[in-house]
């Protein structure tokens, strides 16, 4: 594993060379206790600041941001083997968010004033008090940044616990978010599940949540007891339907990019691509031609596509899905087995004639699998077979005839859904997951109204 909770400490190793970062201990109960304690006495000043002074404040981010972005981008590559080149991006495209996202928050929560005869109600949007942002490591700068900006903008305090993978990448966000506000506005507190299960059972009114479905769970679970309140980000199993009319080359390449983009690590990666049979063998040819240029290496080496797995665990995750559905009886058309030598890396690897039935069509993979099925070419079929899943995160249709494509798409059950493209589109729309993939939004106006409660107050007039 990269990174192990054995009772206190977090073993930060780097998953491209099983080397050790960093030893650092875990919060005791006593100091999650206490991070909650401080981030729920600071709270009251920094909603008393108005929303306008604490936008300005949070502004800062974006220059603590650009100030360290190579040192970000670094860290996120050693603790969790993403390509340095794509660690930069992602970086460089949150900090330039940082503006537009609050004045998105602004906007989302400002007061609104509805009339009747004789009465006046003001509807104003109040923070919950004090977040708990429990985030993972596929994007370590992106996701915190998520959850932190618009929590704290609409004028709660958190107390972050990033994922037990990228303890220094969250460490350094933190320190760039609490450069820009006051102190125990941001707490941060280290440690892996049983830290962030206890963050939840604290004293705290809300959990911003990005990982997995069990874990999501659990969490609610957990926050049942005192009805906190809760926005679950979870993972996916998503469909790429491709009809045989389609631009094959297109479809093929969002296909190989879709599946293999940081190792799989995606929780709206395709998991699933089902062709029309009349196109299988052309589509899987094409396919196999772009993944063979997926080589894997250590992120920070030229000419690499794609890092290691995170951690021994979540590589063996893969190695048992491939080899079960091989055995099962699909196909393997290339990579399938863990290469010699230091590090958690598996190689680019496409599977087909894989079967409904099989685990590697129900589980989510979060690993470099291209999964190819073949449908009979019906509407009715590619839809019954994307939306055969409890998760609903993405799904993406090609179709030569756009109306069919739409038609396909309204049907899907995902909440975000591309047609003759991946998923995903203009900025100001939410990051939604239907059914299992998730509860609640983040990003866009609805999204950033969920870290706080309407509250009406009306008056005669
Ligand atoms: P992933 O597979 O992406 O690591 P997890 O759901 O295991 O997904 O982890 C995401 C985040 O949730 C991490 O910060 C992790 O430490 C935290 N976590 C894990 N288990 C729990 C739990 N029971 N309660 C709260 N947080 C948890």
């Amino acid at each position: 594993m990269t990174t192990t909770q054995s009772t206190n400490t977090i073993q930060n190793l780097n998953p491209s060379t099983g080397e050790l970062l960093a030893e650092l201990p875990c919060a005791t109960s006593e100091e999650v206790r206490d991070a909650v304690a401080r981030a729920r006495a600071a709270q009251p000043a920094w909603e008393a600041l108005g929303m306008e002074e604490r936008c300005r404040m949070l502004s800062g981010i974006a220059d603590g941001l650009a100030e360290r972005a190579d040192e970000l981008a670094r860290l996120a590559t050693q603790e969790m083997g993403k390509l340095y080149e794509d660690a930069k991006r992602e970086v460089q495209g949150f900090t330039s968010m940082v503006k537009t996202e609050l004045e998105e928050v602004q906007e989302a929560l400002a007061t609104q004033t509805f009339k009747t005869k004789g009465n006046e109600t003001q509807l104003v949007r109040m923070p919950h008090g004090v977040v708990a942002a429990i985030t993972p490591w596929n994007f370590p700068v992106g996701m915190p940044l998520q959850i932190l900006g618009p929590a704290l903008a609409a004028g709660n305090t958190v107390v972050f616990k990033p994922s037990e993978h990228v303890p220094l990448t969250g460490q350094a966000i933190a320190e760039i978010v609490q450069a820009c506000v006051p102190e125990d506005v941001l707490v941060l507190v280290h440690g892996a599940g049983e830290t962030g299960a206890e963050l939840v059972a604290a004293d705290i009114d809300m959990v911003g949540f990005v990982g997995s479905r069990e874990t999501g769970k659990r969490i609610m679970e957990s926050a049942s007891k005192e009805l906190k309140r809760l926005v679950l980000e979870l993972g996916g199993k998503d469909p790429l339907v491709v009809f045989a009319d389609s631009d094959l080359d297109a479809a093929a390449e969002c296909a190989v990019r879709h599946s293999l983009r940081n190792t799989g690590q995606v929780c709206c990666a395709v998991e699933r691509v089902y062709v029309e049979e009349s196109a299988a063998t052309e589509f899987e040819e094409k396919v196999a031609a772009l993944a063979a240029d997926w080589r894997h290496g250590d992120g920070f080496e030229e000419g690499s596509k794609m890092g290691p797995l995170v951690s021994e665990e979540q590589r063996a995750k893969v190695v048992t899905q491939v080899d079960a559905a091989i055995s099962d009886g699909a196909r393997l058309v290339m990579g399938g087995s863990c290469p010699d030598g230091p590090g958690w890396y598996y190689p680019a690897t496409v599977l087909a004639d894989v079967a409904a039935d099989q685990r590697i069509t129900h589980e989510e993979t979060f690993g470099p699998v291209v999964s190819l099925s073949t449908f009979d070419g019906s509407e009715e079929e590619a839809v019954r077979l994307a939306n055969d899943t409890p998760y609903g995160l993405g799904a993406n249709v090609y179709s030569g005839d756009t109306e069919r494509g739409a038609r396909v798409a309204a049907r899907m059950q995902a909440g975000q859904v591309g047609i003759n493209q991946y998923l995903g589109g203009a900025p100001g729309t939410p990051w939604v997951g239907a059914r299992q993939s998730g509860f609640g939004f983040l990003g866009g106006m609805e999204g950033h109204r969920q870290f706080t409660w309407p509250k009406s107050i009306s008056k005669s007039v």
